[in-house]
């Protein structure tokens, strides 16, 4: 019998728990997984804070997925680029898109483009060693403003305003490291435009922030007016953290010495206009019910300007398009599909199926689900197991080109020479941040 073919694209978390789902229940089916990096695992890499290593043993499962011996590794190879949609579909039974969200949700505000504004998902990228944002460099100032209140802005507020010690060991670029330790941050304000119930940031990532020596967190009273009331009445999870930043907010009038960084939430603002020294900020009202997550905001006409140095915009991650031939919802920002069915043969899961949202956890179980989809279709749609070349066809493609392939074992010699250049400045990797400086190593 034929083996199946199956190539999926992107080697985040959606790419590598599909390819182990599929392999589980195809196991004479072959694996291969595109990459456009030389180097694997998507945000678990770039995006996962330097300072919470134990998120990033998810690692590890997907390192045993590639020691499948049906699995391959092609690293260096960016769809839409060196490879189409219409030659993955000539050369596989199943091609599987799972390349993420690789651009921001816009504000489309006037001062948005100005030099002080910078894009969370890139400053992330830079203290991650993402090499695609190394040319961010940002230059810190005494007063921060993030815009959006989701765990993105707090994996960057606590980075800013971290002890240095908390972040000297961990995988953080040394260049980001040092940037931080020179850095002037006093104060680091997250505005969100709903109120504290409607907060998209968790308790864990919260309460993290809130102890953080050294930094007071100073919360607005008034953003609380009506909340003590109805914290009871809330859905569990949102009571509990509801009822910590009201626990937070009651200490906050004892405290006798303010600490020298200050972390400051402010609910219910929308931003309206950027200048080089301040947010202009429109005041808003909840429509709808106001203890529940599905409030909308809508901005009144009372404005307040908030001064501050450099503004990052955390307001979500957007996919992009790669080929015109794919069904794509610009307003959602993900590929059209109808659990995870794009077309016959093509599959999407991960960001790029279900939106920007979602840890791991959520990002695992959607692609295993897709990943039976594309077993139950395999079984009831015989057409779709046809004879196909699979990889002998991309590869050949891909040496026309005079791409160079990075292959797991590739791949591993830039992961040693990491680990190697970490243990030199006692930290637990140092990343390579240059594409052709991991060709070399790979070659
Ligand atoms: P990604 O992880 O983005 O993977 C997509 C892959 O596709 C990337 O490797 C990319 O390089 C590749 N790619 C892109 N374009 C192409 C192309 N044209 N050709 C080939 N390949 C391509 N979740 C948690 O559970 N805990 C956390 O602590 C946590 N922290 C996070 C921190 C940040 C800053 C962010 C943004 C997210 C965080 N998450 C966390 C959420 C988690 O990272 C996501 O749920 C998950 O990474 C989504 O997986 P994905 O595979 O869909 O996308
Ligand atoms: P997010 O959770 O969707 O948060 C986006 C934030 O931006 C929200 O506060 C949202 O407000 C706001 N926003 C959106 N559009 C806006 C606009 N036009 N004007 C003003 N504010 C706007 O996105 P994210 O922070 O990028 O995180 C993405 C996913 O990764 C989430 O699921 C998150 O949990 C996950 N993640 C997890 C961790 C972790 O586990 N430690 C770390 C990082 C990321 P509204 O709510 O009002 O829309």
């Amino acid at each position: 019998m034929n083996s199946i073919k199956i190539c999926i694209v992107g080697s985040g978390p959606a790419g590598f728990y599909a390819a182990q789902h599929l392999l589980k229940k195809l196991p004479t089916s072959k694996v291969d997984l595109y990459e456009k990096l030389p180097v694997p695992y998507g945000l678990v890499r770039y995006g996962v804070a330097p300072d919470h290593p134990e998120v990033k043993n998810v690692i590890n499962t997907f390192n045993k997925t590639a020691s499948h011996s049906n699995f391959n590794f092609f690293g260096n190879v960016s769809l839409g680029v060196d490879l189409n949609i219409k030659q993955l579909q000539d050369a596989y039974n199943i091609v599987l898109l799972t390349y993420g969200a690789a651009k921001d949700k816009t504000l489309g505000i006037p001062g948005e483009k100005l030099d002080n504004v910078i894009s969370a998902r890139r400053f992330v990228g830079w203290y991650n060693g993402n090499p695609e944002d190394q040319d961010l460099n940002p230059t810190l100032q005494p007063s921060i403003t993030i815009l959006g209140q989701g765990n993105v802005a707090i994996d960057v507020a606590r980075i800013l305003l971290s002890p240095i010690d908390q972040l000297k060991e961990t995988d953080i670029t040394d260049k980001a490291l040092y940037t931080l330790i020179t850095s002037p941050v006093r104060e680091v304000n997250i505005v969100g435009r709903r109120g504290p119930i409607q907060a998209a940031f968790t308790i864990k990532e919260l309460r993290e922030m809130i102890k953080l020596p050294n930094v007071s967190t100073l919360w607005r009273e008034t953003d609380f007016e009506g909340v003590e009331e109805i914290v009871t009445k809330l859905q569990r999870p949102r009571k509990r953290i509801t009822e910590l930043m009201l626990n937070s907010l009651n200490s906050q009038k004892d405290i006798k010495r303010i600490c020298p960084k200050i972390f400051s939430p402010i609910f219910y603002r929308s931003p309206i206009d950027i200048s080089e020294s301040s947010v202009k900020l429109a005041k808003t009202m909840l429509m709808g019910d106001s203890s529940s997550s599905s409030a909308r905001a809508v901005v009144t006409n009372d404005v307040e300007f908030l001064k501050t140095d450099l503004v990052i915009r955390s307001i979500g991650y957007k996919s992009i398009n790669i080929d015109p031939s794919i069904p794509f919802d610009e307003k959602l920002g993900c590929i059209k599909n109808e659990d995870g069915r794009v077309a016959p043969g093509l599959y999407t899961t991960g960001w790029l199926g279900h939106g920007p949202t979602g840890v791991i956890l959520n990002t695992m179980n959607n692609a295993f689900a897709v990943a039976n989809h594309v077993c139950d279709d395999l079984n009831n749609n015989k057409s779709l197991g046809e004879n196909k070349p699979g990889s002998e066809y991309t590869l050949n493609v891909l040496k026309e080109k005079n791409i160079q392939v990075v292959k797991w074992k590739d791949w591993e010699k830039i992961d040693e020479y990491e680990i190697n250049e970490g243990k030199k400045l006692g930290k637990c990797r140092e990343k390579v941040t240059d594409i052709n400086k991991m060709l070399e190593i790979a070659s």
